[in-house]
């Protein structure tokens, strides 16, 4: 039997074909050989499997289901929507699916504390979660920017246990985070380890997190078959990092039939700086330990970026997401800010469900594309997240429409 595409990708050195790999300080390279070689080990064991599955179904409440989206579909007069539903998951996003197996490997390794950043907060609300599940030291860097806009998170993660630090340089958003969270992990490497939150970063982590979040993919394929006895026929997932689209992709990667769109921000325009659409606009380039497309200012350093979804405005992209977009097995797709908060007020008044902004974008691609599609044709959304955390900020901004489209 041929190998799976999961089988065979990534390399021994970490790249999927010229992109991942680790370009990190001398100080870095034991600790991370630790967490490769911990990895290796531990993803065979029987019993991190089994520990995995017990937490994932007693704990975080997989699966999560499927839903049909009935009233959306019949708005939208085309293809049938569905939703997988990762929002049902403890702590309101995707996130969880590998934080508690980061969790673990760390204990495995250890050490004493969990060190990420975090974006629109989902992240470090799902380690702090992990930490105080497993019995962990937190600490969580976040832009201030952020900490302003995802205020109830912030809380979240106060009141779970982790310290939260503030980044004060550049925009303060999501990649300034990172920056600091790296550099607060150098000299605390022994007992701590930095938990990254999505597909990026140096090896292992962009291999180890799709792993962790294949799950959702692995789920939804027998899921999906319960309602349609077919595969579907067109899977889409908002890309920040890319760690809720990689999760729900890998299922489907030798499933040629089966199209995969990434859907990235627009912001507010295509001007630099207006947007985060890394894979579309970016070229090649390292940041952050790894190679992969990013999105560059005049001098080739990381451009600023923007997206109302602060968990995906991020200038760089998992580098899996620029291996599986050169070979054309993914495609690209895209939704603004606008689109997003309509798609986040129809998702709710349609269907009752209040989408994170992130994951308003997959559903407002989603909503594009169905328009597009016969009645018989199918669209699996991976709904990234719950949009609590959203609700203070678009009311602020966006006035509810009428109930009526
Ligand atoms: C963090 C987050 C994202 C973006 O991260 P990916 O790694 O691209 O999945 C998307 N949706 C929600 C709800 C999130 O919390």
């Amino acid at each position: 039997m041929p190998k799976s595409y999961l089988e065979t990708h990534l390399d021994a050195n970490g790249f999927f074909g010229k992109y991942g790999g680790s370009f990190i300080p001398p100080v870095l390279e034991k600790p991370f050989a630790d967490i490769t070689q911990a990895y290796a080990e531990l993803k065979n064991s029987p019993k991190f499997i089994s520990d995995l599955k017990y937490v994932r179904k007693h704990y975080q409440g997989r699966p999560t289901p499927i839903s049909y989206a009935k009233n959306l579909t019949e708005h939208c007069g085309g293809a049938k929507i569905y939703l997988k539903r990762e929002d049902l998951n403890h702590t309101g996003a995707h996130k969880l699916n590998h934080c508690m197996a980061e969790v673990i490997l760390a204990k495995h390794l250890g050490k004493k504390k969990v060190i990420a950043e975090t974006g629109a907060g989902q992240h470090g609300v799902a380690l702090a979660t992990a930490a105080a599940y497993f019995g962990l030291e937190c600490e969580i860097h976040m832009g201030e920017v952020d900490i302003i806009k995802e205020h109830p998170n912030v809380v979240r993660m106060k009141i779970l246990g982790a310290k939260v630090i503030p980044a004060t340089h550049g925009l303060k958003t999501l990649k300034e985070a990172v920056d600091s969270a790296f550099e607060s992990y150098v000299p605390q490497a022994d007992e701590a380890i930095y938990c990254i939150g999505s597909v990026v970063g140096p090896h292992p982590f962009p291999m180890m997190v799709r792993d962790f979040q294949s799950v959702i993919g692995f789920e939804a394929k027998e899921q999906f078959l319960e309602h349609e006895e077919n595969l579907p026929d067109n899977i889409i997932a908002c890309v920040g990092g890319g760690s809720n689209a990689m999760g729900i992709f890998s299922a489907f990667i030798d499933d040629k039939e089966v199209a995969l769109y990434g859907v990235e921000p627009m912001g507010r325009g295509d001007k630099l700086g207006d947007h985060a659409a890394t894979l579309t606009y970016g070229s090649e380039g390292v940041m952050h330990g790894f190679n992969s497309i990013m999105l560059k200012d005049a001098n080739g350093e990381p451009a600023p970026v923007y997206s109302i979804g602060s968990g995906i405005d991020y200038p760089s992209v998992g580098p899996e997401h620029a291996y599986l977009k050169e070979t054309g097995r993914t495609q690209i797709g895209l939704s603004n800010d606008e689109e997003a908060v309509d798609a986040f007020y129809k998702l709710s008044q349609l269907e009752g469900i209040i989408p994170a902004l992130e994951s308003a974008h997959a559903v407002a691609f989603a909503m594009k594309l169905a328009k597009t599609l016969p009645k018989d044709k199918t669209i699996l959304v991976n709904l990234s997240g719950r949009g609590d955390k959203d609700i203070d900020f678009v009311i602020e901004n966006y006035p509810i429409p009428n109930a009526k489209f």
